[in-house]
């Protein structure tokens, strides 16, 4: 992620230039913005004395003045122009808002337009049938694990070997699985350090800027924008969000397993709600619904439908809880997943009572849905520093599945108390003790 950054004072040409600049900066930053975070855009006024220093550094000769830099130069203003001369960039050609949104999409080789505004807002009249959307959900599902983690971390929740078990387990399958390639990368920074971190379970969770803590260990990274559900957000400030975040991850995890992985994958998801998920109602009736299931998953297939019925049974409960209390949120009412508009296949026949699902055609679109078609904006608009990293970030999340070699079933069937946290984290010990990765 770099920063823009405007130097502004009280000359009338910057005034003017005011509108072109928020306008673009609207599409990054603040509530609304419809690609949160990547781009972080700040202005200076030079005219304040307080600046003096800060725009002598930058060596501003006019107004406005744009600069292009990695957002570490910015704070504090640590560039050092002598010794990083070419990690800050004068933008040249930034007078309107299109040249200047222009000029950020080549440097970091996307295609945002001024028009996405648009998009979003259309978002949430027509997330409930519209196809495309779910393709806004990858940030969501970034934004959901880190939260989830945060939860875990404000609660001290890993508490016992049981609850520590159970935790290791859901970072090996986001490891393996999740769909972005930040969060792959600090679940196994944890797996890798856990036994140091939580020594006989018993875990530091203060963020103290060390790297001795699991509190100093950001799941996704320390760049993942946080408060801007996109996909999931509602229309009141009080819906959605996190837990619409939390089932997206889950269905997103189910389509990218194997076979062998599939029972694994089912009880580290029902552990991680039951220790994990601070809904007492939820976490009950989840776990009643995973408490009825009697024979071990055996095909992906079976876990991806057994997810999504077992949220179509949440929703139903749910739908008509909303509709009797008036809770919920009016412009997202629950239904019945997915309705013809996205899948008219999935339907053999369906009347005021009872729907009779093709399941072959569900299972095919549940794989599409939260599989390719959920990642394809971020493979369009992959954010990235070079063309060699958006290559790979982008060949990393068609491969996501196979992100560790380890398969997470065979693992475990050999997980032994050998290792305080299983078989997979012995062999990512032993490969990687001597070369721990550098922390971002
Ligand atoms: P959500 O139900 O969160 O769904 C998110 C998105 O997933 C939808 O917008 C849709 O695009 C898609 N989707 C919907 N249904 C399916 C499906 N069947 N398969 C695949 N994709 C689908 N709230 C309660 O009040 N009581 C509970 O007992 C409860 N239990 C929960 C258990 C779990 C494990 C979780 C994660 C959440 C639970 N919640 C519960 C919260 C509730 O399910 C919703 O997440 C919340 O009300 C927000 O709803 P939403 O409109 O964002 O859609």
């Amino acid at each position: 992620m770099r920063v823009s950054f405007s130097i502004d004072s009280r000359c009338p040409a910057c005034r003017n230039y005011k509108p072109h600049y928020e306008k673009v900066a609207r599409l990054f930053n603040g509530p609304d913005a419809i690609h949160p975070g990547i781009v972080l855009m700040t202005r200076v006024d030079c005219a304040m004395k307080t600046n003096t220093k800060l725009c002598d550094k930058f060596s501003v000769s006019h107004y406005p003045m744009l600069f292009w830099g990695p957002p570490t130069k910015f704070v504090s203003g640590s560039w050092e122009p002598k010794k990083d001369k070419s990690e800050i960039l004068v933008i040249d050609d930034g007078r309107t808002a299109e040249r200047l949104l222009n000029w950020i999409n080549k440097q970091i080789g996307s295609s945002y337009g001024l028009d996405d505004q648009k998009f979003k807002n259309e978002h949430a009249l027509s997330n409930l049938t519209d196809y495309n959307q779910i393709s806004q959900a990858v940030y969501d599902v970034e934004e959901a694990t880190a939260e989830a983690f945060d939860i875990i971390l404000a609660h001290k929740a890993i508490k016992s070997s049981e609850t520590s078990a159970s935790f290791i387990r859901f970072i090996q399958l986001l490891a393996a699985h999740h769909l972005s390639r930040r969060c792959r990368k600090g679940a196994a920074e944890i797996l890798v350090n856990y036994d140091d971190l939580c020594p006989s379970g018993n875990c530091s969770y203060e963020k103290s800027g060390g790297n001795d803590t699991l509190g100093n260990f950001p799941i996704c990274g320390k760049d993942v924008p946080r408060g801007y559900y996109m996909f999931c957000r509602g229309s009141k400030n009080d819906t959605r969000g996190f837990s619409c975040g939390l089932w997206v991850l889950m269905h997103s995890l189910s389509v990218r397993i194997e076979d062998g992985e599939s029972h694994f994958a089912f009880t580290t998801i029902c552990d991680f709600v039951n220790n994990f998920f601070m809904c007492d109602e939820c976490r009950l009736h989840f776990n009643d619904m995973c408490l009825s299931v009697k024979t071990p998953f055996k095909k992906a297939r079976d876990f991806v439908l057994w997810v999504w019925s077992t949220h179509n049974k949440v929703n139903e409960r749910l739908l008509k809880d909303e509709a009797s209390l008036g809770t919920g949120d009016p412009k997202f009412p629950k239904i019945i997943w997915p309705p013809k508009e996205l899948c008219p296949l999935c339907y053999l026949s369906s009347n005021q009572k009872s729907i009779e699902w093709d399941h072959e055609h569900v299972y095919k679109f549940l794989k599409n849905y939260y599989g390719p078609k959920l990642v394809s904006l971020y493979k369009e608009k992959s954010v990235s520093r070079s063309k060699e990293e958006t290559v790979s970030a982008t060949e990393d999340l068609t491969v996501a599945t196979n992100a560790l070699v380890v398969p997470i079933g065979a693992a475990l069937a050999i997980a032994i108390a050998s290792c305080a946290f299983g078989a997979l984290a012995c062999y990512w010990r032993t490969q990687q003790k001597n070369r721990k990765p550098r922390r971002r």
